[in-house]
């Protein structure tokens, strides 16, 4: 079941997922960026768990509670570009999660927030090589999942498109953030962002197995 347990097992796949993945994702921001993302991903979803596993924090009873908290740590945690976009993200994911777990609809629901709140705040479109070419095909893998049985299902869907959403950027040229400061030179390496969250959509399967 997708419920606060599965929420919080899903933060700490995506931080442990991440700091495995923390050298990959610099050398791919090092190529058409700056590269911190590795680092400033490792950063902010250390500091998601580390707020998650602090007794003094009331206990979460919603997921939209943990995703909240995630938000706001992510916002103040992460910087660059990176961190506005997936905090509010993870906002807007919130709002549409306070329940105690989610069926299906909650999932496609919780996914398609999330990317209509990295479009509200980066205004990139599919094909810029951003985070968003994995966020869209994800939410539209959730929407077509969305009348199975089991939200994990949903999950599933979601996830394999953003992998293959991200792994489409390489031969992209870049025309938003940092990488397009490069234009033709940003093409031949895979967005750091859309990887990052091919990343964190596999931990929320995995947190779910
Ligand atoms: P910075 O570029 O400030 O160093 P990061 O390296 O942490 O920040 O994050 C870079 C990632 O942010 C990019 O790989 C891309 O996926 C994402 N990004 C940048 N600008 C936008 C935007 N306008 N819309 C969506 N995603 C964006
Ligand atoms: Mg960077
Ligand atoms: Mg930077």
């Amino acid at each position: 079941v997708l419920d606060v347990a599965w929420a919080e097992r899903w933060m700490h796949a995506a931080a442990a997922d991440v700091r495995d993945a923390r050298d990959e994702l610099t050398e791919l921001d090092r190529r058409i960026g700056d590269g911190d993302h590795g680092v400033n991903m490792d950063r902010g979803l250390s500091a998601v768990v580390e707020r998650l596993d602090d007794p003094a924090q009331a206990p979460r009873e919603t997921v939209g509670q943990v995703l909240r908290l995630a938000a706001t740590t992510m916002m103040s945690t992460v910087g660059g570009a990176a961190g506005p976009l997936y905090g509010t993200a993870l906002l807007r994911a919130s709002k549409v999660t306070d329940r105690a777990d989610l069926p299906s609809s909650g999932v496609v629901a919780l996914v398609e927030a999330a990317l209509e709140g990295i479009v509200a705040r980066g205004r990139a479109t599919v094909g810029e090589k951003t985070m968003v070419d994995a966020w869209q095909p994800a939410a539209e893998a959730a929407e077509q999942a969305e009348d199975a049985e089991d939200g994990i299902d949903v999950l599933r869907a979601a996830a394999a498109a953003a992998a293959s959403g991200a792994e489409a950027t390489i031969p992209l040229v870049a025309t938003k953030g940092r990488a397009s400061y490069l234009a033709e030179r940003s093409a031949g390496t895979q967005d750091p962002g859309a990887r990052s969250t091919a990343i964190i959509l596999a931990a929320a399967v995995a947190a779910a197995e």
